[in-house]
C-alpha cells in the first residue's frame, strides 16, 4: 500500500517535471483540498492538549521546504485588461487570493540566497514585473504634491499589504533604460523602491532579442549599460538578476556575458536568470534548482497551464508538492520521503530537519 502511494506521489511530481498535463486525482482529497489523512491527523493532534513537540508540529503543519515556489511575472498594470496588462483591481484580486491561501510575499534575492523568511505553514511567492512601464510606478500630482499613484503596482502593493497584516511588498523589477518612464522621478523612484524593499533586477538596456546579439561588445553594453545607469541614480546598488527579454536566449558562445561582464567600467554580475511563463520553479534547496534557468508564471486569468490560476488549483489539490516553510531558515526541513532530493551544497550553514 505504502509503495502505491508512493508511485502516485512519485507519477504527480513527474507530472509537474513535464509540466504537460493537469494532474486529476484528487482521491483522499476533502472540499478544502486538504488530503483526508492530513485532517485524521489535524483532529488526533488537538485531541493530545498540551503535547506539543516538533514531531506533532510538523505532522500538522507539513513543512516542505523542497517544494515548488510560484515566481509571477506582470508586465503592465494598467485600465484594460489584455494580454501583458492586468488592471490595478485583477492585481489587488491576485494578491488577495495570495495571501488568502497561505502565500507571503518573498524578494527574488532571498529565494537565491536561501534567505526565505516565511512564517511556519506558510508559502513563499515572489512577485516580477517586467519591462519597468509607467504603470508599475507612477507619481501623479495631488494637491501640489507629487505621490504615488494608489492604482500602479507599488501603490497596490504597498496598500495590500496595509490590509493584510504579513504579506509583505517584495517584488523585482526588472527595468531597461528610463524606467517608469518619468524621468524627473527617477531618482526618487529607485530610491524610494529600496526603501520599500524591492528589487531592481536588469531586463537590458534597449529589450532587444538577445538571440540577434552577435557581439560580446553588444551584450555588456545591453547588461552592463543598464547596470551603469541604474548606480547613477543609487552608486551602491549591486544588480543580481536578469530577465531575459522576450524569454529569448542568447547565442551560446555569447551566454556567459548574459551572466558577467562589464561595460565602460561597469561590472555586473547576474546570479539568476528568469525566463518567461511557464510553471513553478524548484527550491534553491532542490538539487535540480537552476539559479541560472528560473521559470516564472504568467499573473494572468486564463486558467491554463502556465497562468497563476491554473497553478494555485495545482497546489490546492496537490499541496505536498508546496513549498511550506517551517518557520526557521536555519533549518531546511521537508518529509523523509524526500531525502534524495535535497541538495545543500550552495548552503553549507543550514541544517537538515526531516519527519
Ligand atoms: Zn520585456
Amino acid at each position: 500500500m505504502f509503495k502505491k502511494i508512493f508511485i502516485v506521489i512519485f507519477s504527480v511530481f513527474i507530472l509537474l517535471s513535464a509540466c504537460t498535463t493537469t494532474p486529476s486525482n484528487t482521491k483522499g482529497v476533502n472540499d478544502d483540498g486538504i488530503p483526508q489523512d492530513q485532517v485524521d491527523k489535524e483532529t488526533d493532534t488537538e485531541n493530545e492538549e498540551e503535547l506539543i513537540d516538533e514531531e506533532i508540529d510538523f505532522q500538522k503543519i507539513r513543512p516542505n521546504e523542497l517544494g515548488r515556489i510560484m515566481v509571477l511575472m506582470y508586465h503592465q498594470i494598467g485600465p484594460e485588461e489584455r494580454e501583458w496588462i492586468r488592471t490595478p483591481d485583477n492585481f489587488r484580486r491576485d494578491l488577495q487570493t495570495l495571501y488568502d491561501n497561505g502565500y507571503r510575499l518573498v524578494s527574488l534575492r532571498d529565494v537565491l540566497r536561501g534567505e526565505i523568511s516565511v512564517p511556519a505553514g506558510y508559502s513563499p511567492v515572489v512577485i516580477t514585473f517586467d519591462d519597468g512601464t509607467e504603470g508599475q510606478f507612477r507619481y501623479i500630482e495631488k494637491d501640489g504634491e507629487w505621490v504615488i499613484d494608489p492604482d500602479s503596482a507599488v501603490g497596490i502593493l504597498l496598500e495590500m499589504n496595509e490590509k493584510n497584516p504579513g504579506l509583505g511588498t517584495a517584488a523585482t523589477f526588472f527595468v531597461n533604460s528610463n524606467p517608469f518612464r518619468q524621468p524627473e522621478h527617477t531618482k526618487r523612484k529607485l530610491e524610494e523602491l529600496v526603501r520599500f524593499g524591492m528589487d531592481i533586477g536588469n531586463h537590458t538596456l534597449t529589450h532587444p532579442n538577445l538571440s540577434t546579439i552577435t557581439s560580446p561588445e553588444e551584450m555588456q553594453r545591453q547588461m552592463g549599460g543598464l547596470v551603469k545607469e541604474i548606480q547613477s541614480y543609487l552608486p551602491d546598488y549591486q544588480i543580481d538578476t536578469l530577465a531575459l527579454p522576450f524569454g529569448a536566449h542568447p547565442k551560446e558562445e555569447l551566454y556567459p556575458y548574459a551572466i558577467k561582464g562589464q561595460y565602460e567600467g561597469t561590472e555586473y554580475h547576474h546570479k539568476g536568470i528568469l525566463l518567461v511563463g511557464s510553471h513553478p520553479s524548484h527550491s534553491p534547496f532542490h538539487k535540480d534548482f537552476n539559479p541560472l534557468r528560473i521559470p516564472r508564471i504568467r499573473g494572468e486569468d486564463p486558467f491554463e497551464y502556465g497562468y497563476l490560476y491554473y497553478w494555485l488549483d495545482y497546489f490546492e489539490r496537490n499541496p505536498h508538492l508546496r513549498y511550506i516553510s517551517d518557520g526557521d531558515p536555519r533549518y531546511v526541513t521537508f518529509p523523509e520521503k524526500l531525502l534524495d532530493e535535497v541538495d545543500l551544497s550552495n548552503f553549507p550553514e543550514k541544517k537538515i530537519r526531516t519527519y
